[in-house]
């Protein structure tokens, strides 16, 4: 679904449109359109057969002007170098934008996890750090989980780290199991951020969300959390989610549990008894409330936009729209939460996490929710205010945040 649309060309014109309307100084603008420095890696891998198989991984750190660079770590068939340059510019974007001390980066293996083993999988991920570990450190760049990439791969990374420095390293990545480190409130962080951003969209518009029919494209951890939370806290009624193979639909609204039992004996969520099949494009033009795309990039665009319905968008995919559609929606009056202000619950937690892992003290449940709802209803109005202000699209209005505070940061250091 990623198309012939270059994610990295696409996160660069939206900075330029942000960079006009700020009048950015050219220097600022020129160094902010690329990464700060990146690492390619070949990783050697014995498999189960004996073979061994050579995988390309790769860690983009776009920027460290507000702190030490933060973001996932994505394993996935499809990556590319331009696919993690761009989600390392939206994490730097992300992390400013909430207002956390933190830059942006991203890493990526091109592999399919789907048809790996779980040894195959963990020397994989310990090929990885033995090679990008010398750019990693809890003061230097701290990854986490993404697309394909879970807890127990962080606790093989952590290992793997701490056995390198010959000490243990919690804080070198976060995303960890809660036994190695982790954050209480990690697992569902994304999903929750975007509830409570959607929860505060639907106050400024008015608009009363028990029983808002809701389509989750996407059925991983942000996409499962999103129908749990958003039943849980706002009482929405999701009727239509989706995995890689398809959609699965149902009027009367579809059991959270039930489809989690599904995918988890099948691998996926098409099948569900009394659910009718369709397609993930279809669903993305469901007459619902709320969209919440929250699979991968580029699946609203140009050709689709017109065709949505949905009042509100909640990106909790990073990527999942492009600029043509972003003019599209603003047009027709979609309100959009943003993927990098709507998503970024992972990420302050993830921040939490390291502030914990630095003291060795942790927080309970409570006070994680607490801390999480307030940055994050924090940035949704100050996004939602600068739009109003400045009459642009959501999306713009997010990177004029977020682009200012990057830009004060490296004019202080003296960068530019
Ligand atoms: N991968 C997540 C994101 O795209 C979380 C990043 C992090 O926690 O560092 O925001």
């Amino acid at each position: 679904m990623m198309g012939e649309l270059n994610p990295f060309e696409i996160a660069q014109r939206q900075l330029d449109e942000a960079a006009a309307v700020l009048g950015l100084d050219p220097g600022i603008h020129a160094l902010l359109r690329e990464p700060m420095r990146e690492l390619h890696v070949t990783l050697p891998v014995r498999m189960d057969d004996g073979s061994v198989q050579v995988f390309k991984g790769f860690r983009v750190q776009y920027n460290d002007a507000r702190g030490p660079v933060k973001g996932g770590l994505r394993f996935h068939p499809d990556e590319t170098i331009d696919t993690i340059r761009a989600l390392a510019a939206w994490m730097t974007w992300k992390t400013a934008v909430v207002d956390i001390p933190l830059g942006g980066g991203k890493g990526g293996v091109v592999c399919n996890p789907k048809e790996m083993s779980q040894g195959e999988l963990e020397r994989l991920s310990r090929a990885y750090i033995r090679q990008v570990g010398r750019i990693l450190g809890p003061d230097r760049d701290v990854p986490a989980p993404d697309v394909y990439t879970n807890p127990q791969i962080m606790a093989w990374m952590m290992d793997e780290f701490s056995a390198m420095q010959g000490h243990g390293e919690p804080g070198v990545i976060t995303g960890k199991p809660l036994a190695l480190g982790g954050s209480a409130g990690r697992m569902d962080a994304t999903a929750r951020g975007g509830m409570y951003c959607l929860r505060e969209a639907a106050k400024v518009l008015g608009m009363d969300l028990k029983g808002a029919t809701t389509a989750i494209q996407g059925y991983g951890n942000a996409g499962y959390y999103a129908q749990l939370l958003g039943e849980e806290l706002l009482g929405l009624q999701v009727v239509c989610v989706s995995d890689s193979r398809g959609a699965i639909h149902c009027e009367d609204g579809l059991e959270c549990e039930e489809v989690k039992a599904q995918k988890d004996k099948s691998g996926t969520c098409v099948g569900l008894a009394d659910t009718e099949t369709i397609s993930n494009e279809e669903l993305l033009e469901l007459d619902v409330d709320v969209l919440i795309p929250a699979a991968l990039e580029n699946v609203i665009t140009a050709e689709n936009a017109d065709r949505i319905k949905a009042k509100i968008v909640v990106e909790l995919a990073n990527g999942p729209t492009t600029p043509e559609a972003d003019k599209i929606l603003h047009e027709k009056g979609v309100y959009v939460i943003p993927d990098f202000l709507c998503n970024a619950g992972g990420v302050v937690v993830s921040y939490f996490e390291g502030v914990q892992n630095a003291y060795n003290y942790y927080w309970d449940l409570e006070e994680v929710h607490d801390k999480l709802d307030k940055k994050m209803t924090a940035a949704f109005h100050v996004v939602h205010e600068t739009a109003q202000a400045k009459g642009v699209h959501k999306r713009l209005a997010a990177y004029l945040v977020a682009v200012a505070r990057v830009a004060e940061a490296v004019k202080l250091r003296g960068w530019v």
